[in-house]
C-alpha cells in the first residue's frame, strides 16, 4: 500500500481544491485536528462526528476527509460533545481534514459541478451568490422535460425521494446548489432558471419559487453532497495512489 507524509498530503489538497478562494468560510478550511504523520488509508464522509470517527477507526484510516469539520467560527471551547469527537480522532491518531465552500463551488471535484455531470445538465454558468462568491452552477437539459421525468432522474441518480413543487410544467435551466442552498433561488429569476435544485427543504422558498414560476427541488441535504467527497476521493487514488474509502453515513436529511 502506497503512503505518503502528513504535511505533503495536506499542502497537496490545500492547492488541489483551491482553499485561498474562500478566506471568509465559516468553516475552518483544511487540516483541522493533526494525527499520524504519515497516510496510508484515507477515509472520506460528509459529516465530522462520532459515527464517521468510529467507522473510521475501524476501517484503519489515517486520514479523515470530510465535507462538513468540527470548527466552525473558530474553537471557544473543548467541551462536551466538541471535547469527544476531538479526543476521539487524538486517541486515535486519525487526522481530520475538511473542506467546505470550496468544495461545493470546486469546478472540478465539488458538489455543484458534479450534480451537473452526473446529472447530464450541460454547464452554462456560475450560480447562487454566497458570501460574495457564486458557489452553484446552472446547466441546460439537452431537451425540454417533463418535471415529473426530471425529478425521476435526480432520485434514481441520488438514491433518494426529492421533496418538490411543480410551478412549470417542462424543465430545462437548472440551477444548482447542493446542501442548505434555498437562498440561491433570489438569482433564479435574472438568469432565467426555470427549475432551482438544492439540498434541504425550506418553507421560505415556497412562494417565492412560485412567484417566479420556478420549479423546487429539495434532495437531501446530505444527499446532495456525498458527490464531491467521493470525486475527491477518486483523484487521491489516481493521481497519490492511495488507499480511499467512502464512509456513509445518510442522515435522510
Ligand atoms: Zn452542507
Amino acid at each position: 500500500m502506497k503512503s505518503i507524509g502528513l504535511k505533503k498530503l495536506v499542502s497537496f489538497l490545500d492547492s488541489e481544491l483551491s482553499l485561498s478562494e474562500f478566506p471568509k468560510d465559516e468553516s475552518v478550511n483544511g487540516l483541522q485536528v493533526e494525527g499520524r504523520e504519515r497516510v496510508g488509508k484515507v477515509g472520506i464522509a460528509v459529516d465530522a462526528c462520532e459515527d464517521t470517527f468510529e467507522r473510521a477507526k475501524e476501517r484503519g484510516v489515517d486520514f479523515l476527509f470530510v465535507h462538513h469539520g468540527l470548527i466552525w467560527g473558530g474553537l471557544t471551547s473543548v467541551r462536551g460533545v466538541t471535547r469527544k469527537r476531538i479526543k476521539a480522532l487524538l486517541d486515535s491518531g486519525i487526522s481530520l481534514y475538511a473542506c467546505h465552500l470550496p468544495l461545493d463551488w470546486h469546478p472540478r471535484y465539488g458538489n455543484n459541478a458534479e450534480l451537473l455531470r452526473v446529472l447530464s445538465l450541460r454547464k452554462m454558468g456560475e450560480f447562487g451568490e454566497y458570501h460574495g462568491k457564486r458557489i452553484g452552477y446552472w446547466g441546460r437539459t439537452d431537451a425540454l422535460t417533463p418535471m415529473s421525468v426530471f425529478v425521476r432522474l435526480v432520485d434514481k441518480t441520488l438514491k433518494v425521494r426529492s421533496w418538490y413543487v411543480d410551478f412549470r410544467r417542462r424543465v430545462h435551466n437548472v440551477g444548482v446548489v447542493s446542501g442548505g442552498g434555498w437562498s440561491a433561488i433570489h438569482d433564479a429569476e435574472e438568469l432565467g432558471i426555470d427549475t432551482f435544485l438544492t439540498g434541504e427543504p425550506s418553507h421560505s422558498a415556497y412562494h417565492l419559487a412560485k412567484e417566479m414560476k420556478v420549479n423546487l427541488i429539495f434532495a437531501g441535504h446530505y444527499a446532495t453532497e456525498t458527490l464531491g467527497v467521493k470525486a475527491v476521493g477518486e483523484m487521491l487514488k489516481k493521481k497519490l495512489g492511495l488507499a480511499v474509502e467512502f464512509i456513509d453515513h445518510p442522515t435522510g436529511l
